[in-house]
């Protein structure tokens, strides 16, 4: 298996940046993350300087990408390490109401479980920023949008496909931000933050792209919009899936507004960043449709 340190990340996905190494399509490749803080939080609890938010192991060249081709990232497994963070505090994310101070914490993780303040909960791994570069101007990994990044989707985890739109040459993908569980919504602004590992496959498929990054997961299809507003978000997720679902079914434009009321969900995959992040999902064993 080839594998990758997380020595060298960066803090947005820019068509400047230099690639840090070249990735071949179709192998099993594990690329190591740093956990959201980039280690500012240790493992006592104690904070140390600030080294910046959200740093994703990359850019990577992607062997054979062009803009116009879909890069489909097939992630095979999450690694854990024996403990996550969370930290919150006043003045940030979507609990001001209620948060006071600044509260970082430390929560084992043991067992494919974790304990918050002496209640055990189940995990669920997943990446909250995944990308690649824009065919414009730099986006800061804080920031999701179409060309992915800091989407904190928590369906993306262990059997998920996400497909991402190649907008440069190499593509510059890169990945980080892991959280060993997560709500929808991350609205108290952090999942449980972890450094880690990613197994994952690169495949590609030529000349065609959506315009929004697509989860596929069990069968099921979702579209993840990014915008200032959730009105705006939702929008652009039950429109996106309806241009989706169309293109693959053929059927006439009621009937997939029709089909969405009934067997699609809109939701929040998070509400705490730049832009606030919305998908809409076919649910799994409805349609047998491809990407
Ligand atoms: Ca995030
Ligand atoms: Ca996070």
């Amino acid at each position: 298996m080839l594998e990758f340190d997380a020595g060298r990340f960066a803090r947005e996905f820019s068509k400047e940046l230099a690639p840090r190494d070249t990735l071949p399509l179709g192998q099993v490749l594990r690329i190591h993350t740093r956990d959201c803080y980039t280690g500012q939080i240790k493992a006592d609890g104690s904070v140390g300087p600030s080294l910046g938010p959200n740093p994703a192991t990359g850019p990577f060249f992607v062997e054979g990408a062009r803009p116009g081709d879909t890069l489909v990232v097939e992630v095979l497994d999450i690694g854990l390490p024996a403990y996550g963070i969370m930290r919150v505090r006043e003045g940030l994310g979507a609990m001001q109401e209620v948060i006071q101070g600044h509260d970082a914490r430390v929560l084992p993780i043991q067992g494919g479980k974790t304990c918050l303040n002496g209640v055990w909960l189940p995990l669920a791994p997943m990446i909250g920023v995944i990308g690649v570069a824009p065919g414009g101007s730099a986006v800061d990994n804080d920031t999701p949008g179409r060309h992915g990044g800091n989407m904190d989707d928590r369906r993306i985890g262990p059997g998920a496909r996400v497909y991402l739109p190649v907008a440069v040459e190499g593509a510059l993908f890169g990945l980080g931000d892991l959280h060993a569980q997560m709500g929808d919504g991350e609205v108290a602004i952090c999942g449980l933050e972890v450094a880690g590992y990613v197994d994952l496959r690169l495949s590609l498929l030529h000349g065609r792209q959506e315009e929004w990054p697509v989860v596929e997961r069990d069968g099921s299809f979702s579209i993840n919009c990014s915008a200032k507003t959730l009105d705006e978000a939702a929008r652009l997720a039950r429109y996106g899936l309806h241009r989706f679902l169309q293109s693959r079914t053929k059927l006439d434009a009621n009937t997939v507004a029709m089909l969405q009321s009934l067997v699609c969900d809109l939701s929040v995959c998070q509400l705490v960043d730049p832009l606030v992040t919305v998908r809409m999902a076919l649910r799994s064993g409805v349609l047998d449709i491809a990407f």
